[in-house]
């Protein structure tokens, strides 16, 4: 069994097939899906499709690309979602520096407000980070203590992910792992202790090898992992086993 702790299919990509990827992911051994907002609207449809089927859980937060639309009211908005049963995170919520679609010290300001509102709700975290990490780093040790959660698509070296796993942190390893040129990525993986690891699609994006260019679905993380297995020179069910147990502790999922 197997848990996608970060993917996103409340989004258009999946409005044809959405049943169809849940049926190829549970015969993929897929035992939970935790599909995470992106803005408010985007956190509503998540939280609506954990409702409707048992295996998705929803995270409720704005991303950094949005940073400059949050108002007084989306943050109101998102408390009574994060109400929900279902709901077992709040994210993603963090930098985006690569894109800067909000300004960075606009982003930064958000961010700072979503931490505040994690500890207000008492939900574990979900961290987006691009191009942004003593920042990001320099943020989440201010909360040392009072907030964990999990640094997702972690782009960082392995000096960064001990500082992550010192604060209580897990990473989360998405199919990027798979492709050639990951070899940070890799060593990372090959460092950590599995008790502290995640695997995730966050698709629709960046599907792993085979599938590399396709639109992703969390059917295809036994490809990530199986690369995990690999690098660490363990069997696939040790892998598969150990990272459902970490999502359970984080996420109670
Ligand atoms: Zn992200
Ligand atoms: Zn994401």
């Amino acid at each position: 069994m197997l848990v996608d702790t970060h993917a996103h299919i409340e989004l258009q990509e999946f409005e044809k097939d959405r049943e169809g990827v849940l049926e190829r992911a549970k015969k993929a051994g897929i035992k939970a899906i935790l599909t995470v907002g992106i803005d408010l609207d985007d956190s509503k449809k998540a939280v609506g499709l954990a409702e409707r089927y048992s295996m998705v859980y929803a995270a409720v937060g704005v991303h950094p690309h949005d940073a400059s639309g949050i108002t007084p009211e989306t943050y109101e908005e998102l408390k009574t979602l994060a109400r929900a049963e279902k709901v077992v995170a709040y994210g993603e919520i963090g930098l985006d520096f690569f894109r800067n679609r909000s300004p960075k010290d606009m982003q930064i300001k958000r961010f700072g407000e979503q931490l505040d509102l994690s500890v207000e709700l008492g939900l574990p975290v979900i961290i987006h980070d691009r191009d942004a990490h003593k920042e990001i780093m320099d943020m989440i040790e201010c909360y040392k203590g009072k907030l964990t959660g999990v640094v997702h698509c972690f782009s960082g070296d392995y000096e960064m992910a001990c500082r992550c796993l010192d604060l209580g942190y897990y990473i989360s390893v998405p199919g990027t792992v798979t492709y050639k040129n990951s070899v940070m990525l890799r060593d990372v993986v090959r460092k950590i202790p599995l008790e502290r690891l995640l695997v995730e699609t966050d698709a629709p994006f960046l599907a792993p090898e085979p599938k590399r260019g396709k639109r992703n679905e969390s059917s295809f993380i036994t490809y990530t992992a199986g690369k995990i297995a690999e690098i660490r020179g363990v069997p696939y069910e040790v892998v598969a086993t150990r990272t459902t147990q970490n999502a359970g502790d984080l996420f109670g999922i």
